[in-house]
C-alpha cells in the first residue's frame, strides 16, 4: 500500500497488519437487521438500505447551508437525510443512483421521516445481501473516503491479509486462560469478526475479543499496580503531634468511616512502600478532614504536603480551610494558582523549593514542571475524577516518592471503578456526619415558579442563603451566560431587599473570589451561578438550591450540585426547574434524582443511561479505549478478565515464561507508552 492510503489509515488507528486485524467493524448488515422505510418509527434507531434519488444543498444564513439527500428503498417510500456540517464532502459521495446504507434515529416531520447526520455506508453491487451473508461495515472518515478506503475496500484489504498471512497470526491469550474461560481461538475469532458465517459465530467471536480487550486493560492495571507497590515511599510514623493537634481541635467527632480512612492511610504509609489510595465518598461525607490528616502525617515526619484541587475556586476554598486548621498549629501553608502576580509566584516557588512552605495548596499549576518541592511526602488530589490517569501519573512522577491520596465525590459503580481506578487501593466513605438530613428534592415545572419563589423568600427571611444555578455549556456559552445574567437581574429585582450576586466561569479569578467570599461571609443572600460552584464549595448556611434548565445537566452533575446544600443541621431543599419542552426524556432522569440521594445509586443510573464511554470520557481517563467491550454491559466478563489478568501478573510479573511470549509481545505493542507506568522487561 502506498503512503497516500497508508497515512490516513494510520491516523485512523491502523498502522500495522496487526492493527488492521483489529480494525473492527462498527456495524453489520444483513437482511435481518434492515428496516423498510415505510415501517420507520420516530425515535427508533434503524438501518435502511436504499438508492439516492435526489441530492441538494440548501443554503442558509451566514454560509451555513445544509445537505439534503433523499433515499428510496424497495418499499418505495422515501427518507430524507440531512447534514448541517460536512455537507460539501459528504454530498460528493451521494451521487444520484448510489446504493447506500444509513443508520440513525429518524425524526418525523409531517409524513416525511428524516435522519440528521446519519452514519452511512456506500455500497456497491458486490454487497449482495440476498445470499444471506453478513457484511461488515467499518468506521469511515473523510480522510479515508478521499483515498478510496471505504467499507468495501477495507473488506478486500482485510480479506487479502487473512489469505496471505492468516496462519501467522499469534494467539495472544495464554493457552491456559483461553481454555479455562472457554474462549474461541484468536485467529478464528478475528476472521469471524470481519467475515462472520452466521450470528452464532459472530457472537462467539465478539465474546472472545471482548474478553481479550478487557484482559489486556486489566493486565495494564495489574502490572501498574504491582510496579507501584514495589516502589519505596517515605516511611511515616502515623499520627504525630500536628495530626493529633488538628484532630483534637475539630468541633466534631470523626465518623467511623473517616476514622477508618485515616487508619488505612496510617497503615499504608508506615511500611516504606508508596501509598496509592483513593477515597471515594459522597458529597458532604467529610473527605477534606481525611486529606488534611494525611498531609499532617507527612508534615509530622518532616515532609511537605500538597493539596490539589481541580478549580481555582476550590483551591482557594481549601486554602482558606487549611489555613484555618494549620496556622494555629504553626504550619506554613501557601496557595499557588494560575492568576498570581509573577513576583509573588516566584517567591512561593522559591519557598516550596526551599522547604519553607510545608503545605502547598493549588490547582493544576502545582503539576507544572517548574514547581520543585524540597521533599514532598504526601500529595492529596481532591475531586480526582476531574484528573485522568495521565495527570495522576504526572503527579506521581512529580511527587517522586511521595504518597498519593486521591479523593473523589463521584461514587462510581464497581465495574467502572475496577477499570478507571483499577490500579489503586480504594476506601469508601459511606457514612455522612451525624445529624445530616437528606436534601429534599422538588421537581417543579414553570407554572410552580411563584410557589418556589415564595418558599425561597421564607428561607431568606429566616436568614438562610440560596444558590440559583444555570447551565453553561461551551458551545452556547454566550447564550447561556445571558440566561444567567437575566436570571440574576430578575432575582435582584424581585427579591429586594435581599441581595444577589453573580458568579461565572468567565470572570477573572479575583472577581470570582470576591463574590464567593461575600457569599461565604453571609453578605449576599442569593448566589446566581453557572456550574463553577459544582464541586466542593461549602457554605453550610445555604439551604436552598434552585437548578434552572435542570434537563440540561447530567445526573452526576445534578447530584454534585445538590450536594452544595444540606451541609448544616437544617433541612435543605433542592428545586429542579426543567424545561420539558426541550427534552421530554429528561423527565425520567429528573424523577430518578428527585427520588434518591444515594450517590452510588445515582451513579449506577447515570452509567446505564449514558453508557460507560461517556461517563468519564475514555480519553480523559488515559486508558486504552475499549472498542468492543463495555464495562457496564460486560460487567461479568470484566470480572473474569480481571481475575485472570491479576493472577497472571502475580505469577509472572515480567511475562517472562515462554508460554507468555505472545501475550507479552501484544501487551508491549498495545499498552499506552505515555503512561510510563507499566513497562515490562
Ligand atoms: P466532602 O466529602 O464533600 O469534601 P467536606 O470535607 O467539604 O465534604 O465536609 C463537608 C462538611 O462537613 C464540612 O463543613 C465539614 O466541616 C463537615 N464535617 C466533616 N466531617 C464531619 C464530622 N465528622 N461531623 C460533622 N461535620 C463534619
Ligand atoms: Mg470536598
Amino acid at each position: 500500500m502506498g503512503a497516500r492510503r497508508a497515512d490516513p489509515l494510520r491516523r485512523a488507528g491502523a498502522a500495522t497488519f496487526d492493527d488492521l486485524l483489529r480494525y473492527y467493524p462498527r456495524r453489520y448488515l444483513d437482511r435481518s437487521t434492515l428496516t423498510a422505510i415505510k415501517d420507520l418509527q420516530a425515535g427508533v434507531a434503524v438501518t435502511i438500505l436504499g438508492t439516492v434519488v435526489a441530492r441538494q444543498f440548501v443554503s442558509g444564513p451566514r454560509g451555513r447551508g445544509r445537505l439534503e439527500v433523499r433515499v428510496q428503498d424497495a418499499s418505495g417510500a422515501i427518507l430524507k437525510a440531512v447534514w448541517f456540517r460536512g455537507g460539501q464532502w459528504i454530498g460528493k459521495l451521494f451521487e444520484v443512483g448510489a446504493r447506500v446504507a444509513l443508520h440513525g434515529k429518524p425524526e418525523q416531520y409531517g409524513r416525511t421521516f428524516s435522519l440528521a447526520h446519519p452514519d452511512f455506508d456506500l455500497l456497491d453491487d458486490s454487497t449482495n445481501l440476498d445470499t444471506g451473508r453478513i457484511v461488515a461495515l467499518y468506521p469511515g472518515s473523510q480522510a479515508l473516503e478521499k483515498v478510496g478506503l471505504n467499507s468495501r475496500t477495507l473488506r478486500r484489504l482485510i480479506h487479502d491479509l487473512f489469505r496471505d498471512h492468516g496462519r501467522a497470526i499469534p494467539e495472544v491469550l495464554p493457552e491456559e486462560i483461553r481454555q479455562r474461560h472457554d474462549l474461541m481461538d484468536g485467529n478464528v475469532a478475528l476472521r469471524a469478526i470481519h467475515f462472520p458465517r452466521d450470528h452464532a459465530e459472530l457472537g462467539r467471536a465478539l465474546h472472545r475479543l471482548r474478553f481479550e480487550e478487557l484482559f489486556f486493560l486489566q493486565l495494564l492495571l495489574a502490572l501498574t499496580r504491582g510496579r507501584r507497590r514495589a516502589e519505596a515511599g517515605p516511611a511515616l510514623a502515623g499520627r504525630g503531634t500536628l495530626t493529633e493537634g488538628f484532630l483534637s481541635r475539630l468541633p466534631f467527632a470523626l465518623t467511623g468511616a473517616q476514622e477508618n480512612a485515616i487508619t488505612a492511610i496510617e497503615a499504608d504509609t508506615s511500611t516504606g512502600e508508596r501509598m496509592n489510595r483513593l477515597v471515594q465518598g459522597d458529597v458532604g461525607s467529610g473527605k477534606t478532614v481525611v486529606g488534611v490528616a494525611a498531609i499532617l502525617m507527612a508534615v509530622d515526619a518532616g515532609y511537605q504536603g500538597a493539596f490539589l484541587a481541580p478549580t481555582e475556586i476550590l483551591a482557594e476554598q481549601h486554602f482558606g480551610n487549611l489555613r484555618g486548621y494549620l496556622e494555629p498549629l504553626g504550619v506554613e501553608v501557601r496557595l499557588l494558582v494560575g492568576g498570581q502576580r509573577k513576583s509573588l509566584r516566584e517567591t512561593i516557588l522559591g519557598d516550596i523549593a526551599g522547604g519553607r512552605v510545608q503545605v502547598a495548596v493549588g490547582t493544576h499549576a502545582l503539576l507544572e514542571e517548574k514547581v520543585e518541592f524540597a521533599n514532598l511526602g504526601m500529595a492529596v488530589i481532591d475531586e480526582q475524577h476531574r484528573f485522568g490517569v495521565m495527570q495522576r501519573a504526572r503527579m506521581q512522577r512529580k511527587g517522586q516518592k511521595a504518597h498519593v491520596l486521591m479523593m473523589s465525590a463521584t461514587p462510581i459503580p464497581r465495574s467502572l471503578a475496577l477499570t478507571v481506578y483499577g490500579d489503586l487501593d480504594v476506601t469508601i466513605i459511606n457514612e455522612l456526619p451525624a445529624g445530616r438530613r437528606p436534601v429534599e428534592t422538588h421537581l417543579y415545572s414553570e407554572p410552580r415558579r411563584e410557589e418556589m419563589y415564595v418558599f425561597l423568600k421564607e428561607r431568606l427571611r429566616e436568614g438562610r442563603q440560596a444558590y440559583v444555578v444555570y447551565p453553561l455549556v461551551e458551545e452556547s456559552e454566550a447564550m447561556d451566560l445571558k440566561d444567567a445574567e437575566s436570571g440574576f437581574a430578575t432575582l435582584s429585582e424581585q427579591f429586594r431587599p435581599y441581595t444577589a450576586d453573580l458568579v461565572h466561569g468567565r470572570m477573572p479569578p479575583h472577581e470570582k473570589d470576591a463574590v464567593m467570599e461575600r457569599f461565604k461571609s453571609g453578605a449576599t443572600d442569593i448566589l446566581v451561578a453557572t456550574t463553577v460552584i459544582e464541586v466542593g464549595v461549602d457554605v453550610p448556611n445555604a439551604t436552598v438550591m434552585v437548578i434552572e434548565h435542570a434537563e440540561r445537566f447530567g445526573l452526576s452533575q445534578l447530584h454534585q450540585l445538590r450536594g452544595r446544600v444540606g451541609r448544616g443541621a437544617d433541612q435543605s431543599h433542592c428545586f429542579l426547574m426543567p424545561d420539558f419542552k426541550r427534552t421530554a426524556e429528561a423527565r425520567e432522569r429528573l424523577a430518578a434524582i428527585a427520588a434518591t440521594t444515594d450517590g452510588f445509586e445515582i451513579a449506577e443510573l447515570d452509567l446505564r443511561m449514558r453508557g460507560a464511554g461517556d461517563f468519564f470520557g475514555t480519553r480523559q481517563s488515559g486508558l486504552p479505549e475499549l472498542r468492543l467491550a463495555d464495562v457496564v454491559r460486560d460487567a461479568e466478563l470484566l470480572l473474569e478478565a480481571r481475575e485472570a489478568a491479576f493472577a497472571l501478573a502475580e505469577a509472572d510479573p515480567r511475562l517472562e515464561a515462554p508460554a507468555h511470549a505472545a501475550t507479552r509481545a501484544h501487551f508491549a505493542r498495545t499498552a499506552p507508552r505515555s503512561l510510563g507506568l507499566a513497562r515490562i522487561g
